[in-house]
């Protein structure tokens, strides 16, 4: 006893007693291009010390033959609640946003979760909700009446821009549209929308219009939002709207990129899509513009292929489809890309969903790292967590200490093994756990350990300062 306490006492301060100390890991930060052995001591949440000399911690993970990573950041997560988050933090994800689809009221869906979540959480102000709200559609998630096929007036146009400039002004990360589901709206009601974001600094995170090979003009729409109004665009999932002409808007991104334009995209590693049925999506000529039938399409619920009679069963009921509709060539053209990040869409309710709820991230390691070389691991991990971080921290300084491994920055960290790591996740078992994710560190809380869950609620709300504050030279 007596010489335990002796011990503390003459322990000198200066030699640091990290929190929690990673021994041995290969550390590969996307930031500096660091790809080495080395130790990370952690304290009160921060990675205060990156190593090649060993550390001393009251806890400790012995890392050897595990990769250490930034922790995954997710711009695309509809799943929003516990069960969401588990999958997510299983898949190495420590920060889940909902910028796609967004939310109508940000106060709320920030106040909701304040100290609850496993992981980190945050949202935009959405163009889909906001103009439901205004046009009081019946619609759950999605828009099924007004809000998706009527135009509104100018009224009703200057309403939803007052409901996001609001949105905006109480931190929304960014403005979110789904422009396929809301055919109603025109191009100026969408010019109004990018406006908005503009004088906010904020991106905005759109599905665009059209699929297959209406996707060019659709792509082409918000690059000219994007260069008439100044707002940075971030394109949703680029291959399940570009199906086969995906190259093609890969083409147009780069060269609106090499006119100095804002503008990013993203993918999840799948060839299939998922929406709801009784969406604007399956409107009249789906099956022309999508270049499918009722066979390609999976009810997520039972995993059934569907007919001409349970799709118009379906489509009265509500619900969610899966689209087996994206070229692989379309994958394997936008992975391979610089400027394409990977992302989730996923949700899952009650255990159904799309696989990429659970596997997304684990099978970008797994699969186009691992087993097909498509992408170097410094590369995968970029894509994963230093590019979503930059996309965001213009508007949410905060992201710049995430998506990198550095003194200073947060400790949100996955912790793999480059050699089992994949998703399990199937089409008819979405919410399977991803595999070879063996500690996910969230503010510096250990939320997976030895590949095991733990029940905490370290995650910490990401949000824009809000109210009164802009970006240096965007006004
Ligand atoms: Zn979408």
């Amino acid at each position: 006893m007596r010489a335990a306490w002796l011990l503390i006492l003459l322990t000198p301060l200066s030699a640091q007693q990290y929190d929690l100390v990673i021994r041995n890991g290969r550390v590969i930060d996307p930031q500096s291009g660091l790809d080495a052995i080395r130790q990370l001591g952690i304290s009160a949440g921060k990675i205060q010390a990156v190593s090649a000399a060993p550390l001393e911690g009251r806890a400790a993970i012995d890392a050897t033959g595990l990769v250490v990573a930034p922790g995954f950041i997710d711009l695309h997560s509809h799943g929003q609640d516990a069960e969401n988050y588990r999958a997510k933090a299983m898949d190495g994800v420590t920060t889940a946003l909902e910028l796609e689809v967004g939310v109508a009221d940000v106060d709320a869906f920030y106040d909701k979760r304040q100290s609850q979540t496993l992981i980190n959480y945050g949202a935009s102000i959405g163009h889909i909700p906001v103009r439901m709200r205004v046009m009081h559609d019946p619609g759950a998630f999605l828009p099924t009446g007004d809000a998706a096929h009527r135009a509104a007036t100018d009224a009703e146009i200057a309403e939803c821009r007052r409901q996001i400039e609001q949105g905006l002004a109480r931190g929304a990360i960014g403005v979110g549209m789904g422009l396929h589901y809301t055919p109603g709206a025109s191009r100026g009601e969408v010019l109004e929308m990018f406006r908005a974001a503009a004088h906010a600094g904020a991106a905005c995170f759109v599905h665009l219009r059209a699929a297959g090979d209406q996707s060019v003009a659709a792509l082409e729409e918000v690059i000219a939002a994007s260069a008439l109004t100044g707002a940075p665009v971030h394109v949703a999932h680029i291959t399940s709207n570009g199906l086969r002409s995906t190259p093609r808007l890969l083409e147009m991104i780069a060269a609106a990129r090499a006119r100095k334009l804002d503008i990013t995209t993203e993918l999840y590693p799948y060839t299939a899509a998922m929406t709801a049925i009784d969406s604007a999506l399956f409107d009249a000529g789906w099956q022309g513009i999508l270049g499918i039938g009722y066979h390609d399409l999976q009810w997520a619920e039972t995993g059934e292929r569907l007919t001409a009679e349970s799709f118009a069963r379906y489509r009265r009921i509500g619900g969610g489809v899966i689209l087996h509709m994206i070229p692989p060539s379309a994958l394997d053209a936008a992975i391979a890309s610089p400027f394409v990040m990977i992302a989730s869409d996923g949700g899952l309710r009650n255990g159904k969903g799309h696989p990429r709820s659970s596997g997304t991230f684990a099978r970008v390691l797994g699969h186009y790292v691992r087993e097909t070389g498509a992408l170097s691991l410094m590369d995968a991990i970029r894509k994963m967590s230093l590019m979503p971080a930059e996309r965001l921290e213009e508007r949410v300084p905060a992201m710049r200490d995430k998506g990198r491994i550095r003194e200073g920055a947060d400790a949100d960290l996955t912790l793999f093994d480059p050699a089992t790591v994949s998703d399990a996740a199937t089409y008819e078992d979405p919410a399977r756990y991803s595999i070879g994710i063996r500690y996910v560190l969230v503010n510096g809380a250990l939320v997976v350990s030895g590949g095991k869950l733990r029940q905490i609620t370290p995650g910490q709300p990401i949000r824009a300062s809000g109210a009164g504050w802009y970006p240096a030279g965007r006004l």
